[in-house]
């Protein structure tokens, strides 16, 4: 399945990702950051996985990330963003 990074402490809180895929991101005030709703915290990586119908609206969601701290990857690792 293919899974959503987020390197969060990288995240500016621009506010832009949940504008592309409300269903997996949110800002959070008290943080000043992006979150993945569903996220899981892997090392310093927040990692959650997606269905393939939602990869389209989450590769928009990291290529218009303006500190690119958003990938998408699929099975393999290979990045789909
Ligand atoms: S688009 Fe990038 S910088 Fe902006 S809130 Fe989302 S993760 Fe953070």
């Amino acid at each position: 399945m293919p899974k959503i990074l987020h390197y969060q402490d990288d995240c500016i809180g621009c506010g832009s990702c949940p504008l592309y895929a409300p269903n997996y991101w949110e800002l959070n005030d008290s943080l000043g950051k992006a979150v993945l709703k569903k996220g899981q915290l892997k090392g310093k990586t927040h990692v959650q996985a997606i269905i393939e119908e939602d990869v389209e609206e989450n590769v928009d969601a990291a290529v218009h990330c303006p500190v690119s701290c958003i990938h998408v990857v699929d099975d393999s690792g290979k990045e789909l963003s």
